[in-house]
């Protein structure tokens, strides 16, 4: 049973409730219809001998006029009016003294009651040759000279009622089936029909892992019920799926990519020097290289762990309340240190500013920033970080538009140095890229995608706004939440 399919069991489910239901149904309406049955009979039965009983009158001599039926009795005559009912729709009625003598009218079983004595005006039932029969007598109240007593007795057989019984068991045991099949068949087709989508599911599944094909996708007919929403949030898993393992791809293919050439270089240069005798100088020289391509290698490296941390397990990174304004300052002051090419660092900086977040991914995505606009900024040029709330106007980037986003915080690293070109702004972000302008300073193509990565982890927006050759502001805008 574990192993039958899920649409033989729905359909064996519902016609194991079906027979249970319907014969229940069917032995409730038997009782309740053989019950009122045998009720209108015995009101027909007593309805017929209380009719019967005004037919009947005791006169001393007939009557020239009347057309009624006269038995002499206890010497005058037994009146009985032509409206009395010997057999009417199978109840039989008879006119008997109180010694059981037959005086007029019908009884199927008169053989049978013979000396029976009467009991006034009660039911009572009789079994004869297999057919039960409902008999009912009534003692007449009229005054008779001899003083006697007269009693109608009424019978009626239930032959009519079981057999309208009997037929309606009989059509019943021919339909009965015929509707529970039917019902079966359609539990069969509709479970068939229902579980379709799931077939379809299983089916994508299947080849999917069988030819390694992300790019399937179930069609999903009736969004609307369970089935259809199972197979839109498959499909939904199989848009992120193929996408995080395309972004896999890529990244790797780049990072093998930005590999390559420090590579190369190294073997490059000590196949060169190995290859003839050097002078000490030269040696020096081709150390120097390898030592270079050594550093790039190595930063690169750690960028990319770095990244890769963040994308994928953004969770090991806690989030608390961060004295951002605290943050800002100790990590300019820190900068300021590491400053190269006369270029000056100014903080500017509310008090008292604070966010939900990471202080070691807010403290890089700074560090990023500021090593940015030095190492793309200007001789002797300026760095001016600030920090300002409540979306006030002076994000510290002169002559630039304020972010108008609302009430936040807003974080901006501004430079004069070389600039961005309108053809480069869009790609920044983007990881491993460089512009060719930046090519001569050394870089991984990392630290912005770090950048637009720990912003997002904090619900923030970046935006960049740069001229080449004046300079560039990078502006993190922290929603007030
Ligand atoms: P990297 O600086 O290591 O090349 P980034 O992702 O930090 O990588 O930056 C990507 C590119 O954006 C840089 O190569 C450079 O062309 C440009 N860029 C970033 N910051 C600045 C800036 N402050 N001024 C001018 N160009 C910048």
């Amino acid at each position: 049973m574990r192993k039958r399919s899920i649409r033989f069991k729905l359909t064996l489910w519902f016609s194991v409730v079906l027979i249970a239901v319907a014969g229940t149904t069917f032995l409730a309406v038997l009782a309740s219809s053989r019950m009122v049955l045998r009720g209108t009979i015995r009101d027909y039965l007593i309805s017929t001998v209380e009719e019967n009983v005004d037919n009947i009158q005791f006169v001393t001599a007939k009557s020239e006029t009347a057309s009624s039926s006269y038995i002499p009795y206890a010497s005058g005559y037994l009146m009985i009016d032509l409206d009395f009912m010997k057999v009417i729709n199978n109840v039989y009625t008879a006119l008997y003294t109180d010694d059981g003598d037959m005086l007029y009218g019908e009884n199927p079983l008169s053989r049978e009651t013979v000396g029976l004595a009467f009991t006034e005006s009660h039911i009572w039932h009789m079994n004869v040759k297999g057919v039960r029969y409902n008999l009912y007598d009534r003692r007449l109240n009229i005054a008779l000279p001899d003083g006697s007593a007269l009693w109608i007795r009424g019978v009626v057989p239930e032959t009519k009622s079981t057999t309208q019984l009997t037929e309606i068991v009989q059509i019943s045991m021919i339909l009965l089936p015929i509707i529970i099949i039917l019902s079966g068949l359609s539990a069969y087709l509709l479970a068939d029909r229902l579980l379709l989508p799931i077939r379809n599911i299983e089916k994508t599944a299947e080849e999917i892992s069988k030819k390694d094909d992300l790019k399937k996708r179930i069609e999903v007919k009736n969004s609307g019920d369970e089935v259809g929403k199972l197979a839109g949030a498959f499909n939904r898993m199989l848009d992120r799926l193929e996408n995080s393992f395309e972004t896999e791809q890529r990244f790797t293919s780049d990072a093998s990519h930005e590999l390559r050439t420090p590579t190369s270089v190294i073997l490059a240069q000590t196949e060169y020097t190995l290859g003839n005798k050097r002078s000490p100088e030269e040696y020096v020289e081709a150390l120097e290289v390898i030592r270079r391509q050594g550093k790039r290698m190595n930063s690169l490296i750690s960028d990319m762990l770095d990244y890769t941390r963040m994308a994928q397990s953004p969770e090991r990174y806690k989030h608390e309340q961060v004295d951002l304004s605290g943050l800002v300052l100790e990590t300019a002051k820190q900068m300021e240190l590491i400053g190269s090419r006369g270029i000056s660092l100014r903080a500017q900086v509310q008090q008292g500013l604070t966010v939900n977040g990471n202080s070691m991914l807010l403290a890089r995505l700074l560090q990023n920033l500021i090593g940015n606009a030095y190492r793309y900024g200007r001789e002797n040029g300026h760095v001016l970080v600030s920090l300002t709330g409540e979306g006030s106007a002076d994000c510290g980037a002169e002559g630039l538009p304020a972010a108008s986003k609302g009430p936040g915080i807003i974080l901006a690293v501004t430079d004069d140095g070389i600039g961005i070109s309108q053809e480069d702004l869009p790609k920044i972000f983007d990881r491993f890229y460089r512009s060719d302008s930046s090519r001569s300073v050394q870089g991984t193509g990392l630290g912005l995608s770090m950048v637009k990565k720990i912003a997002e982890l904090h619900g923030a927006d970046v935006e960049v706004i740069s001229e080449p050759d004046k300079g560039s502001t990078f502006r993190i805008f922290f929603p007030q939440t």
